[in-house]
C-alpha cells in the first residue's frame, strides 16, 4: 500500500512554485499577488484563509487578507469585489466559503472577475472546464489530479466512483476524470444522497473519490482488494483527549480500508495541503497571463 503524501507533495509543488517567482522577480517581473476576503469568524473558514495566506508567504506572493464582520451587507462584500476586480495588482482573490446566510453566495460568485477566479468557481470556469479550454480549475479537484499524475495512478480505463456531488468537489471530479487528459479517460459513476446500493457500485471501483462529508463513511466492506482511495472529506470530531477539544476526520475509515487499497490518502495530510499547493499554482497562472 502506498499513501498517497499530499503533504509532501504540496510542498514539492510550492517549492517549484517558489523557484517560478524567483525567477519572475531576477527578470523584473510582477509579483504574483493573491487576495482572499473572509466574512465572518467561522473557526475551519479563519484557519484555512490563514493557511491560505502563509502558504503566500512561503512562496514570494505577495498577499491581502480582507477580514469583514458577519453583519456584512451583500451590497457592501459585492463593492470589495468590485475594488479587487478593478486592481491591477491583484491576480487573483478567492471569497472563502461558506458565507453567512443572509448573503447570495451564488450571486457573489457571479461577481468575481473570471480571469481573477483563481478558486474556479465562476461559471465560466466551470464551462470553459467542461469543454476542455484553458481555466482556472477548482483547487481541490485540480489537488486531486495532480496526487494522481505525480504518483502514476492508472487512471485511464479504470472505473472510477465519486461520492458526493457538490459544486466544489464530487461534479468537476467527475467531469474531469472523464476526460480526455492525464489522470482522465476514466469511465466515472457519480454517487449521492439518492444512490440505491451504494456498497455494490464502489465494491465494483478501482478509484474511489469519497467526497460527502460523513466521518469514517467508506468502511472495507465497501472496496475490493488493490482499490486507490481519495479521501477529500475533513470534518472536526469532538475528541476530549485533543488539546483542540476535536480530531480531524476523512470519509475513509483508514484503519481498515488502507489495509485492503494500493494508493490511499490520508487525513490529514492528503487532499488538503494539495488544495492550498493549487490555489498557489492558479494565482501564479494568473499573474504569467496578466503580465503578457
Ligand atoms: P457537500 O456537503 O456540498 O456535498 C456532499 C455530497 O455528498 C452531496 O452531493 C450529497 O449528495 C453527498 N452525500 C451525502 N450523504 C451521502 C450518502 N449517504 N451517500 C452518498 N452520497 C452522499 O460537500 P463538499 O463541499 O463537496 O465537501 C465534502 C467533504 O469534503 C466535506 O467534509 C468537506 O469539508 C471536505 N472538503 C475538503 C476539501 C479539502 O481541501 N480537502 C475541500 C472541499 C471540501
Amino acid at each position: 500500500m502506498t499513501i498517497l503524501d499530499g503533504k509532501k507533495t504540496s510542498s514539492d509543488i510550492k517549492d517549484e512554485i517558489a523557484e517560478a517567482v524567483k525567477k519572475l522577480k531576477s527578470e523584473g517581473k510582477k509579483t504574483p499577488h493573491l487576495a482572499a476576503i473572509l466574512v465572518g469568524s467561522d473557526g475551519a473558514s479563519m484557519t484555512y484563509v490563514n493557511a491560505k495566506v502563509k502558504a503566500c508567504d512561503f512562496v514570494g506572493f505577495n498577499s491581502t487578507l480582507i477580514d469583514l464582520p458577519e453583519n456584512t451587507s451583500e451590497e457592501t462584500l459585492l463593492e470589495k469585489i468590485q475594488k479587487l476586480n478593478s486592481d491591477s495588482d491583484i491576480d487573483g482573490f478567492i471569497v472563502q466559503l461558506p458565507l453567512p446566510k443572509h448573503i447570495d453566495e451564488q450571486k457573489v460568485l457571479m461577481a468575481v472577475n473570471p480571469d481573477k477566479d483563481v478558486d474556479g468557481f465562476h461559471p465560466i470556469n466551470v464551462g470553459r472546464m467542461t469543454l476542455d479550454l484553458p481555466c482556472f480549475l477548482p483547487a481541490t479537484p485540480f489537488g486531486i489530479m495532480e496526487l494522481l499524475e505525480r504518483y502514476k495512478v492508472e487512471t485511464s480505463g479504470a472505473n472510477v466512483v465519486v461520492i458526493g456531488r457538490s459544486h466544489i468537489v464530487g461534479r468537476p471530479m467527475s467531469i474531469l476524470m472523464s476526460q480526455k487528459r492525464n489522470a482522465g479517460n476514466a469511465t466515472v459513476t457519480v454517487a449521492h444522497s439518492r444512490t440505491k446500493n451504494l456498497s455494490e457500485i464502489t465494491q465494483k471501483a478501482d478509484i474511489i473519490i469519497a467526497a460527502l462529508g460523513i466521518p469514517e463513511f467508506l468502511t472495507a466492506e465497501m472496496v475490493k482488494e488493490g482499490v486507490t482511495i481519495i479521501d477529500v472529506g475533513i470534518t472536526r470530531v469532538p475528541d476530549a483527549t485533543k488539546p483542540r477539544g476535536y480530531r480531524l476526520a476523512g470519509d475513509v475509515h483508514f484503519e481498515s480500508v488502507s489495509k485492503k487499497a494500493a494508493f490511499i490518502t490520508p487525513v490529514p495530510g492528503g487532499v488538503g495541503p494539495m488544495t492550498i499547493a493549487m490555489l498557489l499554482k492558479n494565482t501564479l497562472l494568473a499573474c504569467q497571463k496578466n503580465d503578457n
